[in-house]
């Protein structure tokens, strides 16, 4: 199983996919699947984009902390690039072994940010992500909706220094996340939206509710 956490600034994904990485661990869901597939070790992968490989993390550091102005194509193909090798390092053999896979970020991400944010052509941005992905699409994508007032704050919030895109300009982020409101109008049995704007605990109860499903199947 693939399963993919998207969403804008500040909406809490990283938090959110640790409390369910150890929901799940402690749940005996884990073991369960462990026992049909004895070979997986570990059986589950938590993992980012961007920079979910050794190569990525390069990628990664350029992305957010240029310290001169990436060319928005530019700034397209490196995400692209990001993906290509996270899934062939990463996230295609752990699903090939059978495993679970959790994922910060994914394809819906570069649609929202480099399509709806930044204006990029969105044909183009679907064939590089046919190219980077070969075709291979999540089973579930939790998006987690926050409005963007409420998620910046959030992301000021919080220690450490902002990366390029926090800096952006509200009314790009509120494109973003119409961007993520269209994909998930054109993909609903993907495409789960998950209301980010309360509290943790609360977000946590609607995920499970997802994950319960998607997992019994
Ligand atoms: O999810 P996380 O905060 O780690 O994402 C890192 C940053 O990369 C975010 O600020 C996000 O806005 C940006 N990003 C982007 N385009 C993508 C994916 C992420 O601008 N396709
Ligand atoms: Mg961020």
């Amino acid at each position: 199983r693939f399963i993919v956490w998207e969403g804008g600034e500040g909406a809490g994904k990283t938090t959110q996919i640790g409390l369910t990485q150890a929901w799940l661990q402690e749940s005996g869901w884990l073991e369960a699947l462990q026992t049909l597939v004895p070979q997986l070790k570990p059986v589950m992968l938590v993992t980012r984009e961007p920079g979910g490989t050794a190569l990525g993390q390069h990628l990664r550091q350029l992305l957010l902390h240029s310290p001169t102005d990436i060319a928005p194509a530019c700034e397209l193909l490196l995400y692209a690039a990001d993906r290509a090798q996270h899934l062939a390092e990463k996230i295609l053999p752990h699903l090939d072994a059978g495993g679970l896979v959790l994922c910060d970020r994914f394809t819906d991400s570069t649609v929202a940010y480099q399509g709806y944010g930044r204006g990029l052509d969105l044909g183009i941005i679907h064939q590089l992500n046919q190219i980077a992905t070969a075709g291979r699409q999540p089973d579930l994508t939790l998006w987690l909706d926050v409005t963007p007032m409420q998620g910046l704050g959030r992301a000021e919030k919080r220690s450490g220094s902002q990366d390029r895109m926090e800096q952006a300009t509200l009314a790009f982020h509120q494109r973003v996340q119409q961007g993520f409101a269209q994909l998930s109008g054109q993909a609903p049995a993907r495409i789960k939206r998950i209301d980010a704007n309360c509290s943790q605990a609360e977000v946590t109860i609607q995920i499970q509710s997802c994950l319960r499903e998607v997992l019994r199947q």
